[in-house]
């Protein structure tokens, strides 16, 4: 078979959970929870399979799902979107992007993509025989650097991807960033994808600001969301694309093919359980807390760490430590002292290497004590 993808090897996320599994390394790599969901979300689940809810439900998704989601965005972001023209339920946030890219992009488009990046983007620009054109986000910061992104748009620019909270770094978007994206798509063609599956994991009293709440990014945007991050089930994979109708019904077109719909019992479970708004608002001070305490805890190792104000995600610098290449790294902390991280270098086409692991905090207490009782033996 002739390779659609002759560069990419297994995602870095397997690769470390398979190797915290082989070595019984507490795994603060790949980015889920390892306490459980809410027990009454799941069982509206089993309710909702128990009351016969079991045949395909509306291929654009459940719709009272999509009015509830609907209305916390009128709420949270001032936003009336459509239920019936803007929402698609997906199987996850993954999917979501992948089908917005395709979606939008024909062959020799360029987007731009700022690193470290979530690794699904540029594969998925890719394989829609797109050009992904990055750019470094600022050292230390993670902030968009407004000059070397202004210098890379060309007439071959269709679109633009953010991410905020951002994956890896934990790094917001500002009112700047947003007055910046505003500068450079008024007035073109531009699209925006924009990943918004930590809306709320964020700290410190930062807001997130959402591309929903400003009509004149939002009439050019794919916005994506996941309920694994929001109710702590990052295995349900279920998710959502929000976007002006002209721009869904294209979206639409290709998901009626592909998944077409997704698992309904889910579904049903999730537009019951969005009515308490106190669920999703109390995310980011709950996971604060254990942001708080694992930064507590690594203040006694060698470890630095960098600022992080939302997602599951916390940046350190082993520069004190070591000097070897950061999947070297990783993979001597999972062998050799029993912790799992993710090397940030594998976030970038062409590896960065800046002595930094990922590590995913949100676990219970008694788990990030137990990893960082390891790392003092660094
Ligand atoms: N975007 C980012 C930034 C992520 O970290 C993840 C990983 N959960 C996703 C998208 C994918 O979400 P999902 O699991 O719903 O596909
Ligand atoms: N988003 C999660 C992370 O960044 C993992 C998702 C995956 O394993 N593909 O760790």
């Amino acid at each position: 078979i002739q390779s659609k993808l002759p560069q990419a090897g297994t995602t870095i996320f397997t690769i470390m959970s398979t190797l915290a599994a082989e070595h019984n390394a507490i795994n603060l790599g790949q980015g889920f929870p390892d306490f459980a969901m809410n027990a009454a979300l799941s069982e509206l689940v089993s309710k909702a399979m128990a009351d016969g809810h079991n045949q395909y439900v509306h291929m654009n998704g459940l719709p009272v799902l999509r009015e509830a989601i609907a209305q916390k965005i009128k709420q949270l972001y001032g936003n009336p979107v459509s239920a019936n023209d803007e929402i698609t339920i997906t199987p996850g946030a993954t999917y979501a992007l992948y089908t917005a890219f395709t979606a939008m992009l024909q062959p020799g488009d360029e987007v731009i993509v700022f690193e470290p990046a979530y690794d699904c983007y540029i594969p998925a620009i890719e394989l829609n025989g797109a050009k992904a054109v990055t750019i470094p986000l600022t050292p230390g910061t993670y902030k968009i650097d407004q000059a070397l992104t202004r210098a890379a748009i060309t007439p071959k620019t269709k679109a633009i991807l953010i991410n905020s909270p951002h994956n890896p770094s934990g790094a917001v978007l500002e009112e700047d960033d947003i007055a910046f994206l505003t500068d450079i798509t008024s007035n073109t063609n531009l699209f925006i994808i924009s990943d918004e599956v930590y809306e709320h994991l964020i700290f410190d009293g930062k807001k997130h600001l959402s591309i929903l709440q400003y009509p004149h990014l939002y009439e050019r945007s794919f916005v994506t969301f996941s309920f694994g991050k929001v109710y702590n089930c990052t295995g349900w994979k279920t998710g959502y694309c929000v976007a002006p109708p002209a721009l869904m019904k294209e979206f639409r077109k290709i998901h009626q093919f592909n998944a077409f719909t997704v698992f309904g019992p889910v579904q049903y479970a999730l537009a019951a359980f969005l009515k308490d708004e106190a669920e999703y608002l109390e995310l980011g001070s709950r996971l604060q807390q254990k942001r708080d305490y694992f930064k507590n805890l690594m203040a006694q190792t060698k470890f630095e760490p960098l600022p992080s104000y939302g997602s599951y995600f916390q940046i350190y610098s082993y520069a004190n430590i070591s000097d070897e290449k950061e999947y070297d790294m990783a993979v001597r902390l999972t062998k050799n002292y029993g912790v799992t991280t993710i090397p940030v270098s594998a976030f970038y086409k062409n590896p960065v290497e800046n002595k930094v692991l990922r590590f995913c905090f949100s676990k219970k207490e008694s788990t990030l004590e137990a990893a960082v009782e390891r790392l003092l033996k660094l």
